[in-house]
C-alpha cells in the first residue's frame, strides 16, 4: 500500500530545523508590539464568506479566485481567513473595544489561506505578523505602524529591505481622481492589455498593478494621485513623510503603490527585499483603511496597520544567516537498560534545574550511543552502569574534552552544572 497522503499543494511542513527561524520571527514580535504598546489578539481562522465579501467586495480578486470557500452542516458558506484585518475589525466590534479608550492597538502571528496558484514564496497556507491600530486618525500611528515594522525587520537582522510608500487619498479626493485617471487612459484603451482593459472598468486605480509590458509607458506618463491630494490627505501624507525622515527611516515614494480596495485610504506602504525579486518581492504590507469598519456595516472608524508574511521572511532569513535547533545540555543514558528509569529520574532532577535533558532509551553499544549524542552536539552525557548503579553513583562525561568522572547521586547535578559552565 502507497503511504497515505502527501502534504497538500501549496503547505509547508515547519520542521524543527525550521523552527529556530520561526522562533526568531515571533518573539521579536511579541517583544516589539508590546513595547510599543500593542497586545495580543486571536481570532477564528475561519468566518462567515460575507465578511470578507464586503470588505473587499464581490468582484475583487481575492473573493473571485482566492478564497477557501466552504459550507458547513448547516448549509452556511465559511471561509478560510484570507488577511487579518476584516476579522480583527469584526472583534474589535464583537467585543466593544470601541468602548475603550482609542486606538486600540492589536497585533496577531497566525496562518492565512489563498488559493492562488502556488509558486516560490506564495502557498496556499502562509503565516503573518500583523498590527492594527482602531479608532484613531492620526498620522502618528501611520508612522508608528512603519516603524514598528521597520524595527522588526532590523531586530531579526534582515537587511536589504526597501520601504515603499504611497498616499491613495480619500473618499474626498480620489473619486476626481479617479475619473482624471479614466479619461487619461480612455483614449489609449485599444493599446492596453485585457487584463488592464477589465481594470480601466472595474478599478482603474489597480491599472497601476500591471506588470505587462505594454501597458507601462503609459503606466508612467498616468497622472499620480499624489498630485491630487484634498487638503486633509496632502497635510496627513506630508506628517507620515516628516515624522520618518525624523525617525531616519529611509523611504521611496512609490507611486504605482496602489491598494486595489475602496476602503484602503491615504498611507500606504511596502517593505521589499531586493533578493525575492519578480512578483513575489513584497515581504509585507499595510496602510490606513478608515473605510473598512463602515464596509462591514459598523459605525465609520479609522484604522491603521500592515501585515508581514513570516514564510517569505523565513526564506530571506535562510539566506542571510543559518539557525539551528538548541542542542541538549544533558544526553542521559544506561548502559543496561534495567537501569533506565534510574537514569529518567536523575534526568527528572536535572530537568528541574532548567536543563534540556534528553533520555536515550532501550539497548544499545555505548559507543554507539555516545555517537549519538555527540551528533546531537550534546555537551555532558550522563551514564550509568551496572557498578554505578549498585553504588548508588552515575558518570559525569564532558562530550568536548572526552573526560569524565563519577560521582555519587547527590553530586549528578552540580557536577553537571560545572562541566557545563566549564567551556
Ligand atoms: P497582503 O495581505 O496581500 O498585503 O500580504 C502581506 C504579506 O503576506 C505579503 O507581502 C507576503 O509576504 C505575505 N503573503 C501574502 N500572500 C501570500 C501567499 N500566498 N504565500 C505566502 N506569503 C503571502
Amino acid at each position: 500500500m502507497p503511504p497515505i497522503a502527501q502534504r497538500p499543494r501549496g503547505t509547508q511542513d515547519l520542521l524543527p530545523a525550521d523552527q529556530p527561524y520561526w522562533a526568531a520571527m515571533s518573539g521579536t514580535a511579541k517583544d516589539l508590539a508590546e513595547r510599543f504598546g500593542y497586545l495580543p489578539i486571536e481570532t477564528p481562522t475561519f468566518e462567515a464568506t460575507e465578511l470578507f465579501v464586503r470588505a473587499v467586495g464581490e468582484a475583487s480578486d481575492i473573493v473571485s479566485k482566492e478564497m477557501f470557500t466552504f459550507k458547513d452542516r448547516g448549509d452556511r458558506s465559511l471561509t478560510l481567513r484570507p488577511e487579518g484585518t476584516a476579522p480583527i475589525v469584526r472583534a474589535y466590534f464583537d467585543a466593544g473595544m470601541q468602548l475603550e479608550p482609542q486606538p486600540v492597538r492589536l497585533y496577531y502571528l497566525g496562518p492565512y489561506f489563498r488559493s492562488e496558484r502556488p509558486q516560490r514564496g506564495r502557498y496556499h497556507e502562509f503565516r503573518q505578523f500583523g498590527i492594527e491600530a482602531i479608532g484613531d486618525a492620526s498620522p502618528l500611528l501611520d508612522i508608528e505602524a512603519i516603524v514598528l515594522g521597520w524595527k522588526w525587520f532590523g531586530g531579526l537582522d534582515v537587511g536589504g529591505i526597501q520601504l515603499q510608500l504611497n498616499s491613495i487619498g480619500d473618499e474626498v479626493c480620489r473619486p476626481a481622481y479617479r475619473q482624471l485617471l479614466r479619461d487619461y487612459y480612455r483614449p489609449h484603451l485599444a493599446e492596453l492589455s485585457v487584463e488592464s482593459r477589465m481594470r480601466f472598468e472595474k478599478n482603474p486605480l489597480r491599472l497601476f498593478d500591471s506588470k505587462e509590458p505594454q501597458d507601462q509607458e503609459l503606466k508612467q506618463k498616468a497622472p499620480r494621485i499624489v498630485d491630487h491630494l484634498c487638503q486633509p490627505c496632502a497635510q496627513a501624507f506630508q506628517a507620515v513623510k516628516d515624522g520618518l525622515a525624523a525617525e531616519e527611516i529611509p523611504f521611496s515614494l512609490n507611486p504605482e503603490l496602489v491598494r486595489g480596495l475602496d476602503y484602503y485610504t491615504r498611507t500606504v506602504f511596502e517593505y521589499q527585499h531586493e533578493r525575492l525579486g519578480g512578483a513575489q518581492n513584497a515581504l509585507g504590507g499595510g496602510g490606513r483603511y478608515d473605510g473598512l469598519a463602515a464596509a462591514l456595516g459598523y459605525r465609520a472608524t479609522p484604522g491603521i496597520g500592515f501585515a508581514i508574511g513570516l514564510d517569505r521572511t523565513a526564506m530571506v532569513l535562510k539566506e542571510r544567516k543559518p539557525l539551528a535547533p538548541p542542542p541538549p545540555d544533558v544526553w542521559a543514558l544506561a548502559v543496561d537498560p534495567k537501569d533506565e528509569l534510574y537514569v529518567f529520574h536523575l534526568a527528572g532532577t536535572l530537568r528541574e534545574r532548567g536543563l534540556r535533558v534528553v533520555v536515550d532509551p532501550g539497548a544499545a553499544r555505548l559507543d554507539a550511543k555516545l555517537r549519538k549524542a555527540a551528533k546531537r552536539g550534546a555537551r555532558v552525557a550522563l551514564l550509568v552502569g551496572p557498578e554505578e548503579r549498585e553504588r548508588g553513583e552515575a558518570v559525569v562525561r564532558d562530550m568536548r574534552l572526552k573526560t569524565q568522572v563519577s560521582v555519587a547521586e547527590r553530586e549528578v547535578v552540580p557536577t553537571v552544572t560545572q562541566t557545563l559552565s566549564a567551556g
